[in-house]
């Protein structure tokens, strides 16, 4: 067995550790850990400060999860666009394979909460090949999104046979796998896992920071491993409540991203997803966050900012209504919230 694998049994399940550590009364957590289960890694655990800070409210069940507030277990009608179990098929060009069924720490406003996490363990064999053989009967498919639960739950072996698999589909022009073992199991990112991703390029990695705390010299030194593989890093954040709503905090996040070789992607609105309404925020809020970032730090540093349409209509990335048209010329406003005048005359 690896060290990461070890990590992953030791990590804390039961609430009686989490009152053990923390004096906390967990009793009234039992019934939310029976319907949504715990997981969290001892990495991702020495990064709680305190109970109620950005990590807790991130990893640590919480009663609000019972509340019902309009809410889907499967808003995005990921089932519905599913023409083979495990594998999302929305859009033209690309889909999502669902790999693994867990995660090393399971985020408390996951947006598939309802079907990830009660067992540790990956995706049955048989669902994989199934998408993968629909990957390969259809050549409009050129991108697949590697998700799950966490692809890298994988062992390196088994990891290796899909990639391979895949690698070898001739319209098939590029790989993704969506992970946070980055972020809260950085020790699975070995040297033997990096020198086999590089065999299957292009391949992209899209991580998931949702806090400058989270960057620690672990996560860094794990994302270098991915990048000195030549393996191009994303970051996709969800914007959560009481965790990262907040101008400063978003901005010290992407500027950090950068310095450890991470570019900032998109960052998600909450989706509508049952037992995480606790987390959701204004669109109004993302839009400031998105006005405080845009023009006083790097274009880099800016993800876009999108909502992912219920029923599975798609990311739609919005802006701040900076644009209005008389006739014409544009009226742009800037960072500074200056209104400059642009004609558009179409000339
Ligand atoms: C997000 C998503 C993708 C990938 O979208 P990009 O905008 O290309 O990153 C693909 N399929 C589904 C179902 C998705 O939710």
């Amino acid at each position: 067995m690896e060290q990461w694998q070890r990590s992953i049994e030791k990590s804390l399940t039961r609430l009686e550790e989490l009152s053990a550590l923390f004096h906390i009364d967990v009793e009234p957590l039992k019934p939310v850990v029976e319907r949504y289960p715990m997981r969290i890694t001892r990495h991702y655990l020495s990064l709680i400060k305190e109970p109620g800070d950005p990590i807790w409210l991130q990893c640590v069940p919480d009663i609000r999860e019972l509340e019902d507030g309009n809410l889907l277990a499967d808003p995005l009608n990921e089932e519905g666009l599913s023409p083979v179990p495990g594998l999302i098929h929305r859009y033209p060009d690309r889909v999502v394979l669902l790999v693994s069924s867990a995660c090393p720490t399971l985020c408390r406003f996951c947006m598939r909460k309802a079907r990830i996490g009660h067992q540790i363990g990956l995706n049955g064999g048989s669902s994989i090949d199934a998408g993968l053989r629909y990957i390969e009967r259809n050549p409009s498919i050129r991108d697949v999104v590697l998700s799950g639960g966490d692809p890298l739950l994988l062992p390196d072996e088994g990891l290796k046979e899909i990639l391979a698999r895949l690698h070898k589909i001739s319209h098939l022009e590029m790989i993704r796998i969506n992970t946070r073992a980055p972020v809260t199991l950085p020790e699975r990112i070995t040297l033997h896992l990096c020198s086999m991703l590089r065999k299957f390029h292009p391949l992209y990695i899209n991580t998931h920071f949702n806090h400058p705390v989270e960057i620690t010299s672990r996560s860094a030194e794990a994302c270098a491993r991915l990048a000195d593989a030549g393996i191009p890093l994303g970051n996709q954040t969800v914007l959560l409540r009481g965790v990262n709503d907040d101008p400063e905090v978003m901005k010290k996040l992407m500027q950090k991203l950068l310095t450890i070789r991470v570019r900032p992607y998109y960052l998600h609105q909450m989706d509508l997803v049952e037992g995480t309404g606790h987390f959701r925020t204004t669109v109004e809020k993302g839009l400031e966050i998105m006005s405080a970032l845009r023009g006083h730090t790097s274009g880099m540093a800016t993800p876009y900012y999108v909502i992912d349409l219920p029923g599975g209509k798609g990311k739609v990335p919005i802006l701040p209504g900076d644009v209005k048209r008389n006739g014409k010329r544009l009226f742009l406003r800037n960072y500074l919230g200056e209104v400059v005048e642009y004609p558009d005359d179409g000339r």
